[in-house]
């Protein structure tokens, strides 16, 4: 299918990237209550299920075998080695629901997120930013779902990722939660306001009012 193709589905892809610990899941999730008409592209990890992490809930989490299996089989739309474990995007995840006039979001990491914007030309690329040094170890702290040997990995790994932030349409600092929230709800209303969007959601409109 070529690029061109893709940008005819009717759902908007959001690709949602930060460091660990920035609040990326927190804010992704708290979107998606209140939103119903965004949905997840679950990804496919190799590293195991935290506490109440659900076999394709938050992921499909996969053996070294099985992960290798679905990149012959060409099933990823992007993949990535993210602090010392591999992650990946299967077609399934993204198209079934763009098609469907879904909205997607995709919560992964920043070089996933630039090859996305490789397959779909249109996808709106956000970044996340913790609102200092701080603030992102207390948070990954806070978390306490890793050792202290994996949030010094973390740590070391968001700088490179943050350098990268540029290549990015819409950057959120997570300072206020509710702040930031409302910072993505207003960029995922903005798409849906767009002239393409807004002629296909209310095409009745644009016919009543002899717009060509
Ligand atoms: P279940 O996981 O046993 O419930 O089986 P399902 O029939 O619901 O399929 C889910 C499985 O399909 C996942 O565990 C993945 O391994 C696999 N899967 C998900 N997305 C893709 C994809 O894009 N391509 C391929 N080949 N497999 C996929
Ligand atoms: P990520 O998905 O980017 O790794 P999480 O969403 O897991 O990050 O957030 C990391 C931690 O920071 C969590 O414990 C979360 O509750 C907390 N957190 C998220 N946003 C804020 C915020 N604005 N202020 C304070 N704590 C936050
Ligand atoms: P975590 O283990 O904290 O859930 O995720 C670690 C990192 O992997 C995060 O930066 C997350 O965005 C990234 N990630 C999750 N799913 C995918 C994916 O499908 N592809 C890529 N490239 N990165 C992912």
């Amino acid at each position: 299918m070529t690029t061109s193709e893709r940008m005819d589905y009717p759902g908007n892809i959001f690709v949602v990237a930060a460091p660990s610990g920035a609040g990326k899941s927190s804010l992704v999730k708290a979107l998606m209550e209140l939103d119903s008409a965004v949905q997840p592209s679950v990804s496919h990890t190799t590293r195991s299920p935290r506490g109440q992490e659900k076999h394709g809930r938050e992921y499909f989490f996969a053996s070294p075998t099985e992960f290798d299996a679905l990149i012959a089989a060409d099933g990823f739309v992007e993949w990535a080695h993210v602090h010392g474990h591999r992650y990946g995007t299967s077609k399934r995840a993204i198209e079934e629901r763009i098609a469907q006039g879904a909205d997607v979001i995709l919560e992964i990491d920043f070089q996933g997120a630039l090859q996305i914007r490789k397959t779909f030309a249109n996808a709106v690329m956000i970044f996340i930013l913790p609102p200092s040094w701080e603030e992102l170890r207390s948070r990954l702290e806070r978390r306490g779902e890793d050792s202290a040997s994996v949030i010094e990995l973390r740590l070391k790994n968001a700088a490179e990722e943050m350098a990268r932030a540029g290549e990015f349409d819409f950057v959120i600092i997570n300072e206020l939660f509710e702040r930031a929230l409302f910072d993505l709800k207003a960029i995922v209303h903005a798409q849906r306001l767009r002239y393409s969007a807004q002629r296909r959601a209310r095409a009745d409109t644009f016919a009543a009012l002899n717009i060509p």
